[in-house]
């Protein structure tokens, strides 16, 4: 027979640690502490195992899964010396959720149950606490209503509402046990009506359609929309765990609370947590109520805030990271009810691993592979420009304070719900969900929102873990903001604000503030300095990191990040500038060679001086300069603009006014006309420019090779690397390559200083991977262009891919966006086959590469793996990138692949 149930209880636990996947988090750690001694009330976990077995069977439980649930009932009843359903000495139970993964909030939990019309009288008397008694009730009717019975929680709230009106009070707290015990009846009532049958007073049926209903609600809505987020596969289902009820509202010497064992918001070394006296755990994580510091409980409790700093201290230094823990104090007692790892911003993900580190609890390969490579983006993302942000407050633009729950700078617009927020999302508008709190309903707003604000809630509310955990901006317990959800509206000292208008708001200080803000680009802290460096080392023999870079100050920036050299310049963005593009117009439409050739004599210069500076900024370091690259008519107008110009040539000709304009617009008109294309991006574009426009090319190669000839003599150390785009076949690649040397020798002879250059191409067209090792018999060096191979690969053009894939994404018929992360199968195999056909001719070929998959984890090992030499990507991605390349590294050698060098 198969064991779907384990025990713990009593100092001894069935279970551990790693049992995670068959107990999930929730079970295998309660296991764990109570192995470890800590004080934890006893219970049972059934298994994820069974959940498996009741899906796979259509729902039906498996055989002998309640028979084992009633057996540990049994043991349980004997540690606690109470029986379930008993009228004297009645055992009371929470029945609880738990994946082996944390989905905080997203399943359900039930509290006190085993509370009937019979024990409610037992549970009374012996606690000597009639009103505790009624309280539980009134509670568990609501709860297990809600999960099981499908009546809504408004139901009853309304009903509690009526009653604290009627009595004049706020806190739940001050109803009395008569008033308490007069709403159990009316929630029965309403029970009766709505559901046609009497509220269940039987606790063993209770306890089954609870685990029941705990089972299915992984396939809650919100559970779901979790999963999808966070890429939690469907199929591992939920354990669910039933333990002994601890009551942290049996009086001012009880209550509830959470705690991180380190600031989650910033990683500092201190316990950060939030006490609720005379409570039960739902009121905290709901954000109902608001919450005390923990320095509350260090005045009320002195002793249980002692314990609990030891036990948190303890269960950090057991797991070797930062913990999330709940915990219950039951008259003057301390009960643990969960540790997990915490969820942290990105900036303290990275200095809760240096700060492990120094304090020798893990070793630096952990603390590299702990930190994901996004965290370390996400840390230096942009924060809001101080002088301007005093400007708007000093302005009176400041509309709040609330607490500061998740760091980050946020803009955008106010929505009021998650539907809007999610809809304006997706047409690309930035939103900033502002609620009274936020419940799990709520995830998938949050995600589409740069940030989060709401009037009520603590540190610890949902609110403010959820952000924390998606790197979102967040203010909770904005008091003053009084929110009418209805209208759509807040309003704030005198003002109103509505729906759509724009806010800023800071997560780092908790101000709200009308209107946009400037950011300015974030910087490396001192720890992502130091975790880098650790990175960095490990990286050595394997992937460089490079920036794709276009001006001198990208470059300047990457390599403040740390950037080994310029993966990709694209000349073709130093023409968008206002007072260029006019002169590259020109070029373009011109009508015979001379005038072109004077187009270009005057771009010269001015690419010069770009290159100049970035090869300056990159002293010492290798530049890769890509030739002209994309279709020529994305320099002219756009069909709009060419749709006015029609029309306006047309106003002027019936007018008969203003010759010389209407002339200026024929030309341009023509040249619009016969530029366009079917399909640009399979068309005039990339090398074949350069075959058939020789002097384009020539111009930007004599740029290059002035530009680097110039900066030698400055005492510049330059090594360019000259790239063609889009090359497909040998007769490109040999007769650029030819083109490129005669100028680029030309220019050396001519100026009379030798740099040392090296001409190579970008491999994007699959054909080009095929033929790699004829194309590589001219080309010194290949850089993937993982955006067009992947175009090119799939057939899906780049420019309107979001046409389907998000179906497609939705239908799993593809697991993720190409564009975003390297198809490895498809792409990635042309890639090796590439590689390996390259360095057949050229057995020390550089090879790279500088599509947007260069700055992507996933993508970022898998070009380690095949051997390439570096990855370029965007300068904000770079300390990203450098993470990634380690922890290539160090996983291969964990494997047993190859020592460091
Ligand atoms: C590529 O195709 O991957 C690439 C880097 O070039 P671009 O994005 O400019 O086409
Ligand atoms: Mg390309």
């Amino acid at each position: 027979m198969t064991k779907y149930v384990y025990f713990f209880g009593a100092g001894r636990a069935e279970g551990s640690s790693v049992m995670r996947n068959l107990l999930g988090g929730k079970g295998c750690e309660l296991a764990e502490m109570t192995n470890l001694g800590i004080p934890v009330p006893p219970g049972f976990t059934i298994t994820t195992q069974a959940w498996v077995h009741r899906q796979r069977a259509g729902r039906k439980w498996p055989e002998g899964l309640w028979e084992q649930i009633l057996e540990h009932l049994e043991r349980l009843e004997q540690v606690t010396d109470a029986r379930f359903g008993d009228r004297e000495r009645p055992l009371l139970v929470s029945v609880r959720s738990g994946a082996r993964v944390s989905m905080p909030g997203m399943m359900e939990t039930i509290l006190n149950l085993g509370l009937s019309d019979a024990t409610v009288e037992g549970l009374a008397t012996r606690a000597g606490n009639e009103r505790f008694a009624w309280d539980c009730y009134r509670r568990f009717i609501t709860m297990y209503s809600s999960v099981v019975l499908g009546v809504k929680r408004e139901v009853f709230a309304e009903h509690l509402d009526a009653v604290k009106g009627r009595l004049g009070v706020t806190a739940d707290a001050d109803l009395p046990a008569d008033e308490l015990r007069k709403l159990v009846q009316i929630y029965q009532e309403e029970i009766a009506v709505r559901t046609g049958n009497p509220f269940p007073q039987d606790v063993r049926e209770q306890l089954r359609l609870a685990v029941d209903s705990v089972f299915e609600s992984w396939f809650a809505k919100k559970a779901t929309e979790y999963r999808r987020i966070h890429g939690v596969p469907e199929e591992w289902g939920t354990a669910v765990t039933v333990m002994a009820m601890v009551f942290g509202n049996l009086g001012e010497a009880s209550g509830t609370g959470v705690g991180f064992t380190r600031d989650p918001r910033t990683g500092e070394a201190r316990f950060y947590a939030e006490f609720l006296p005379n409570a039960q755990g739902e009121d905290v994580v709901a954000g109902i109520r608001t919450p005390l510091p923990i320095e509350a409980l260090h005045e009320r409790m002195p002793s249980v805030y002692a314990e609990l700093l030891e036990i948190a201290t303890r269960l950090e230094r057991h797991y070797k990271d930062m913990q999330d823990i709940e915990f219950t104090i039951q008259e003057g007692t301390l009960y643990l009810l969960q540790t997990r790892s915490g969820k942290r911003s990105a900036r303290a993900a990275v200095k809760v691993a240096v700060d492990l580190e120094k304090e020798h609890a893990i070793d630096q390969h952990t603390a590299i592979l702990r930190v994901k490579p996004t965290e370390v983006n996400e840390a230096i993302r942009p924060v809001f420009d101080d002088r301007e942000k005093a400007a708007a407050i000093a302005a009176g633009r400041l509309l709040g304070r609330g607490l500061a729950a998740a760091p980050g700078a946020a803009v955008g617009r106010v929505v009021f719900d998650t539907d809007r927020a999610v809809e304006w999302a997706k047409d690309g508008q930035q939103v900033i969900l502002v609620r009274p709190e936020t419940s799990p309903e709520d995830v998938a707003g949050m995600y589409a929102a740069q940030g989060i604000v709401t009037s009520r809630g603590g540190r610890t509310s949902h609110a403010a873990v959820v952000a924390v955990g998606m790197g979102k901006a967040c203010v909770v317990g904005a008091a003053d903001l009084s929110i009418d959800e209805a209208r759509r509206q807040f309003e704030v000292g005198g003002r109103t604000v509505r729906e759509g208008d724009v806010v800023s708001v800071d997560g780092g200080t908790g101000e709200v503030i009308l209107d946009a803000v400037t950011t300015v680009a974030g910087q490396l802290s001192e720890e992502i300095e130091t975790l880098l460096g650790w990175a960095d080392f490990y990286r050595k023999g394997g992937l460089g990191v490079r920036a794709n870079a276009d001006t001198p100050a990208d470059a300047e920036r990457a390599r403040g990040f740390g950037a080994e050299g310029i993966g990709l310049v694209r000349t073709e963005h130093m023409f968008f500038a206002a007072d260029r593009l006019p002169v590259v117009r020109e070029m373009i439409m011109a009508s015979d060679q001379a005038i072109r050739r004077a187009a270009l004599e005057r771009l010269r210069p001015v690419q010069r001086e770009d290159f100049v500076g970035i090869f300056r900024a990159m002293d010492g370091l290798p530049v890769t300069i890509r030739l002209l690259d994309p279709p020529l008519h994305e320099f002219l107008p756009n069909w709009k603009e060419y749709k006015e110009m029609v029309a306006e040539k047309s106003r002027l000709e019936t007018l008969g006014a203003e010759p010389e304009t209407q002339q200026r617009l024929e030309a341009l008109i023509v040249a619009v006309e016969k530029l366009r294309e079917a399909n640009p991006m399979l068309g005039h574009r990339g090398c074949r420019l350069g075959i058939t426009h020789p002097e384009i090319y020539g111009m930007q190669v004599r740029a290059i090779m002035e530009a680097a000839c110039t900066a030698a003599e400055q005492g510049v150390r330059v090594e360019p690397e000259i790239m063609i785009p889009l090359t497909g076949t040998v007769g490109e690649m040999k007769e650029t390559f030819e083109q490129t040397r005669r100028v680029a020798d030309g220019v050396i002879a001519e100026m009379g200083v030798s740099v040392p250059y090296l001409v190579g191409t970008m491999i994007e067209v699959p054909r080009a991977a095929l033929i790699a090792q004829k194309i590589a018999e001219h080309a010194e060096f290949f850089s993937f262009g993982t955006n067009d191979l992947t175009q090119l690969t799939f057939g899906y053009s780049r420019d309107d891919v979001a046409k389907f894939l998000p179906k497609y994404l939705d239908m799993g018929l593809l697991p993720a966006d190409p564009f975003s992360i390297l198809d490895q199968e498809g792409v990635g195999e042309l890639i090796a086959l590439g590689i390996d056909r390259g360095r057949r001719r050229r057995p020390d070929l550089k090879v790279g590469i500088c599509g947007e998959h260069g700055g992507e984890a996933s993508s970022v090992e898998f070009c380690h793996k095949v051997g390439m030499n570096y990855v370029s990507c965007s300068p904000y991605l770079i300390p990203g990138a450098r993470l990634a390349a380690a922890q290539a590294r160090i996983k291969e050698r964990l494997a047993g692949g190859g020592d460091y060098r």
